[in-house]
Formats: structure tokens, C-alpha cells, sequence
């Protein structure tokens, strides 16, 4: 059963004092431990930069096999499960030579476009893959200065990425 916990206003709540000295107790606590302890909350970014969790969702890439062929094969899936609507593919034919799983006709991506500005980095895509091709990286340093280079196409999502960048 849920315990319902009611707060009992005080006569000095309606001129907002005790919240008031609630807040600056923390903000004084803060100040001395920067100033005088060396504990500051803060970093100096971007010369140093956060550890972040290895389940991080940022920018996104295609793998590739070792002949540098992207593992996609344009099934649309990613596409169809982006809550954000924000993938656009375009399939054609892979030529035999470029094949990687050795069967004919088999499909590529002839482009493969993501919107980063619309994408809420959910993973969804990286989940209903069915060739573990796209991925979401650890790299979350995505400013640009214009829109159109927010948009991840073919060349871009293929770039080299170690680990989980
Ligand atoms: S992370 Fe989510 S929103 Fe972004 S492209 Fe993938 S499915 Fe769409
Ligand atoms: S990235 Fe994966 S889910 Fe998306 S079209 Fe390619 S193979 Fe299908």
C-alpha cells in the first residue's frame, strides 16, 4: 500500500523563506567545497572530457567487413521501427562482386541518410537490425554549424569506428 506523506504548510512558507534558505545552504555548500576542498562538480571541457557509461547511445555508424562493404542489406527495418522518422533509405542491387554473403541479387543501400537532428538516439534501429550493420556509438560530440551536416549520409555512417567509438 502507498504511504501518502503530506506536507503541513508553516506559517513561514508563505513568504517562501525556509525554501529560500534551504536553497542557499546548498549553493554555499557547493562553493566551499569548489573553493576550499578542490571538489569541483564541473570540468574544464573540452580539454577534459567525462568517462561515459559503455551503454552510451551517440552518434550513430554502419559497419563494414573487412573489403570495407557495408554489412546492410537495405531490409528497411531500421527505417520502419525509427520512432523519430528520421531514417531514409534508398535500396538498389549489390553487384555480385561486392557481395558478402554470397547471394545473388542480394540488396545495398545505395543511400542511407539519418537525420541526427530529429533522432532521440533511442537504439531502436541498432536493436531491430537483423545484421548488426547499424550502430550507436560513445561519440556524443555531434555539434555542427549548419543542418545540412547533421544529416549522417552513406560515406559518413561508414566512417572507421573503434570499439564502440
Ligand atoms: S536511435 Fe532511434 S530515433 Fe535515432 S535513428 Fe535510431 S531508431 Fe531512429
Ligand atoms: S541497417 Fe540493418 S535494419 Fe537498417 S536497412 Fe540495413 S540491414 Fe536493415
Amino acid at each position: 500500500m502507498t504511504k501518502i506523506v503530506t506536507y503541513k504548510e508553516g506559517r513561514l512558507d508563505k513568504y517562501y523563506i525556509p525554501a529560500l534558505l534551504i536553497g542557499l545552504k546548498v549553493t554555499l555548500k557547493q562553493f566551499y567545497k569548489t573553493l576550499f576542498l578542490g571538489q569541483s562538480t564541473t570540468i574544464n571541457y573540452p580539454e577534459e572530457k567525462r568517462e561515459y557509461s559503455q551503454r552510451f547511445r551517440g552518434e550513430h555508424f554502419i559497419s563494414v567487413d573487412p573489403a570495407k562493404t557495408e554489412n546492410c542489406t537495405a531490409c528497411y527495418l531500421c527505417q520502419t521501427v525509427c520512432p523519430a522518422d528520421c531514417i531514409t533509405i534508398v535500396a538498389g542491387e549489390r553487384p555480385p562482386e561486392e557481395n558478402p554473403y554470397g547471394v545473388k541479387k542480394e540488396k545495398r543501400p545505395v543511400s542511407f541518410d539519418i537525420d541526427a537532428l530529429r533522432c532521440c538516439f533511442c537504439g531502436f534501429c541498432e536493436e531491430a537490425c537483423p545484421k548488426d550493420a547499424i550502430k550507436l556509438s560513445r561519440n556524443y560530440e555531434l555539434a555542427t554549424l549548419n543542418r545540412e551536416t547533421a544529416v549522417y549520409d552513406l560515406d559518413h555512417l561508414k566512417r572507421e569506428v573503434k570499439g564502440r567509438g
